[in-house]
């Protein structure tokens, strides 16, 4: 299949050293724009475009890999010098990360150019990159149906005007719990979903990991919980797969609606759920739409509760 409404997706693409309690990986893939980038083609097959930077030790095969998925990597610059390097450390129960480095090498010049032939794309998932460059991005492209944004405590802190701007210029914003109480100031997610909303995004999703996830629009709002899972392994990524999954559902229906954003979080809590099965991206790279149809008929049976919930008299 072929989607019909062409994603872009803007952000990073990296090497990850990630200590897991299981062990230590290093020069393993990622990247926000990378897990987006996989889960989306997963969902929509061929019609994602990427736009990152990576530098001159990336290898090939890499891309060639993204590209073997249907993901356009024609925005992809290869600058000189070394690509982005990010060093997790994971609790024994995976439920915190730290952060032991960063090495911005060519993202720190990163200045997103989008190739003529992606201006026009319907869809835009901004990865969490400096507000100012997202709001850029914005301004490259010719009205796309929906924009959607990620950010991090980083830049709620940091940029709350650049911020601000953003919030003004997207549709959706995708971000996790902790990050909706910091940038609303509210501790109680509805009122904080209330608050964020006004300041712009008419939709909003609110991840909260394995307690699964919060949708808010006009309609209402919208709950999926997250795949129940024997075993994880690596979170990594998985924000990003779900905010992937979520833009290739829309892209591969080729409209927006309420019904059809709510059919989306399932999309978006599955390649979640896939991501996190295994070491960096190795089981989104693994896994094929079959396998995807079958997690979403489990997470279908999951809800599933026979539709009447009349009240018994
Ligand atoms: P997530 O687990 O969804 O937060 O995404 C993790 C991915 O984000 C990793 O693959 C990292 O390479 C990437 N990453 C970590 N820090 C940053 C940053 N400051 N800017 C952009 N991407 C980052």
């Amino acid at each position: 299949m072929k989607s019909s409404d062409p994603l872009l997706i803007v952000g990073s693409i990296a090497f990850d050293d990630l200590d897991m309690p299981t062990g230590e990986h290093r020069d393993v893939l990622g990247g926000a724009a990378t897990y987006a980038a996989l889960a989306s083609s997963l969902v929509a097959g061929p019609g994602t475009r990427v736009v990152g930077v990576v530098g001159a030790d990336f290898p090939e095969a890499h891309l060639a890999s993204l590209r073997s998925r249907g993901v356009d990597t024609t925005g992809v610059e290869r600058a000189q010098g070394q690509t982005f390097r990010w060093h997790g450390r994971y609790s024994s129960d995976l439920g915190s990360r730290t952060t032991l480095d960063t090495q911005l090498n060519v993202f720190a010049d990163f200045s997103p150019k989008i190739p003529a032939a992606h201006k026009t794309s319907s869809l835009v998932l901004l990865g969490n990159i400096h507000p100012k460059l997202q709001v850029d991005v914005v301004e490259q492209v010719q009205r796309p149906k929906l924009v959607a944004a990620d950010t991090m405590n980083f830049w709620i802190s940091g940029e709350p005007a650049a911020l601000a701007e953003v919030l003004r210029r997207i549709d959706l914003l995708i971000i996790n719990d902790e990050e909706a109480r910091e940038l609303s100031g509210i501790h109680n997610l509805v009122r904080a979903a209330a608050d964020i909303r006004k300041r712009g995004p008419k939709m909003l999703v609110i991840k909260r990991g394995e307690f699964g996830s919060l949708m808010f629009d006009d309609a209402g709002a919208f709950f999926v919980p997250a795949y129940p899972l024997e075993e994880v392994l690596d979170p990594t990524g998985a924000g990003d797969s779900f905010a992937g999954g979520l833009m290739g559902y829309l892209a591969a229906r080729g409209e927006i609606s309420p019904g059809i954003i709510r059919k989306a979080m399932f999309f978006a809590a599955a390649l979640g759920s896939f991501c996190v099965e295994g070491i960096g991206p190795s089981r989104l790279l693994a896994v094929t739409r079959a396998d995807l149809a079958v997690r979403i008929a489990s997470f279908a049976s999951l809800v599933e509760h026979g539709g009447d919930l009349t009240l018994p008299v």
